[in-house]
């Protein structure tokens, strides 16, 4: 890649400074530049995303040292300043200084998307109060592919960040959300992610959901099932190894939960009786429909013993 191939400008709509006639040249607009950078695999970045960072003036990152890492394998030379939560107040200022005398400025943050729990929204907010153009390369960011792996609905979503760490706010967040109807995001550290689930199921009732691990790296892992048969799981594997996200299914809402009628729950429940047990057909059907588990067991229950009843009947 050459160090100044050009960067597709962008923008449309915003106030444009006047583009010094240098980085004209380079291809690359004056402006901030928010740009996605890979989650675990280091292809996983775009053309354009190169581009810009070996182009800009500088490269504002969380971590010089990974980010380096990534250029160097891009043979990027670029000029890298450190920008974190811990020295962001005090760099901020010089940044949109240099932003303001006309330089181009890339932030990245040490994987995915810049601003999603990363550092970067403080910055944007002055440059923006600046009159400061701010642009991004658009690419990776966990939540996203974790909702489109998780095979719950994506047509509504919300993104909650990291839940709180301790259990009694944890829970009060989760309860603020049970009634909505749109799939559930959450970053979690996997050491807190069995004590999580289990608040989930708690909180939100019985709803399907996904675990993504590690994605886009060698164990990428996504296991999907109800919530309190994942909270299970991870209360008996210990916590996993690596990064995770933790998709859940919206409110079912009164309306879904009752749509289906008694005979169509019983068809239901009796395909999945054919290859498990009560247990897990209730708890499948459970998570799928957002009923009690308990009623589709003792439905799955009945079920089940009038099948023996019938089969022993029916024996010579
Ligand atoms: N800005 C980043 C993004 O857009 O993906 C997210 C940064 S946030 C500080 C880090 C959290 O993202 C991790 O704790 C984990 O929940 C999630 N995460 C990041 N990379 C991941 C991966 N490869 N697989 C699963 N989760 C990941």
């Amino acid at each position: 890649m050459p160090e100044n191939a050009p960067a597709t400008p962008a923008g449309a709509g915003q106030s444009r400074q006047e583009t010094p006639a240098s980085k004209q040249e380079a291809g690359v607009e004056p402006g901030l530049w928010l740009v996605a950078t890979p989650i675990g695999n280091l292809e996983d970045v775009s053309q354009r995303a190169l581009s810009v960072l070996a182009s800009v003036d500088r490269v504002a990152c969380e971590d010089t040292r990974r980010t380096g890492r990534l250029l160097s394998r891009h043979d990027i030379a670029a000029r890298l300043v450190s920008y974190h939560e811990h020295n962001a107040a005090r760099v901020r200022p010089t940044l949109i200084r240099m932003l303001k005398d006309g330089s181009s400025v890339a932030l990245v943050s040490d994987a995915g998307t810049p601003l999603i729990s990363d550092p970067g929204y403080k910055l944007v907010r002055a440059a923006l109060d600046a009159g400061i153009r701010v642009t991004g390369c658009p690419g990776p960011s966990a939540p996203l592919l974790a909702l489109v792996l998780s095979g719950l609905p994506t047509d509504r979503f919300y993104f909650g960040g990291f839940l709180p760490a301790k259990a009694g706010p944890r829970r009060k967040a989760l309860a603020a959300l049970k009634s909505l109807d749109a799939t559930l995001v959450f970053f979690e550290s996997p050491r807190r992610l069995a004590a999580s689930l289990a608040d989930m199921a708690e909180a939100l009732g019985p709803r399907p959901a996904a675990v993504a691990r590690e994605l886009t790296k060698l164990h990428e892992e996504l296991r999907r099932g109800p919530l309190d048969q994942l909270a299970a799981h991870y209360d008996s594997a210990g916590a996993p190894k690596g990064e995770v996200v933790v998709v859940v299914g919206g409110d079912p809402g009164d309306a879904a939960r009752s749509a289906l009628s008694d005979a169509d729950i019983d068809g239901r429940l009796g395909r999945l009786l054919a290859t498990g047990t009560v247990r897990d057909a209730a708890a499948a059907l459970s998570a799928e429909t957002g009923r009690p588990r308990r009623e589709l067991y003792a439905r799955a229950l009945a079920l089940s013993q009038a099948r023996t009843r019938k089969g022993c009947a029916g024996d010579p």
